[in-house]
């Protein structure tokens, strides 16, 4: 089955995870899903808030310490197969978050997302742009796709 096939065959539910960061990012995705001009139900690829209805997780932020098992535990209620994008500069690399000589503060922030679970794609920027946040969530669909 190709991914349009896929995509048509089955509602995709993508989940967004704030852990931190300053809601730009959050701002990016919530319009590139919500917006008219995306229109991305159109391919059956939907907002969830539920992790166990959810296919790919969306992660926003630096994951600070106290967001940290929360996401844990956000991921581990995720039913198999999943897939996770860690979306924006401080979900990627720390970002912003960064000290004055390129250290994460380890005292204060967890992350980067993918010191705390897998991560299939990474998606730049500060804020991330719509256009390449809805890439990354086609580029997690044939992890799904090969679970089928
Ligand atoms: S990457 Fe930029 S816009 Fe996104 S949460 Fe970090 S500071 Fe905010």
């Amino acid at each position: 089955m190709g991914l349009k096939s896929y995509s048509r065959a089955r509602a995709v539910h993508v989940m967004l995870v704030y852990t931190g960061g300053c809601n730009g990012c959050d701002i990016e995705i919530v319009n590139a899903v919500l917006s008219p001009r995306f229109d991305i139900e159109q391919y059956k690829i939907f907002l969830t808030w539920n992790p166990r209805e959810a296919d790919v997780l969306i992660v926003t932020g630096p994951v600070t310490k106290h967001n940290e098992e929360p996401l844990k535990k956000i991921y581990n209620s995720i039913p198999n197969p999943k897939a996770v994008i860690a979306a924006g500069a401080c979900a990627v690399m720390g970002g912003v978050y960064k000290n004055i000589h390129g250290d994460i503060p380890s005292d204060e922030i967890a992350g980067p997302v993918e010191n705390i679970i897998p991560v299939d794609a990474k998606v730049p920027g500060c804020a991330v742009r719509c256009e390449d946040v809805l890439a990354g969530a086609v580029s997690a669909l044939p992890k799904l796709l090969e679970a089928d």
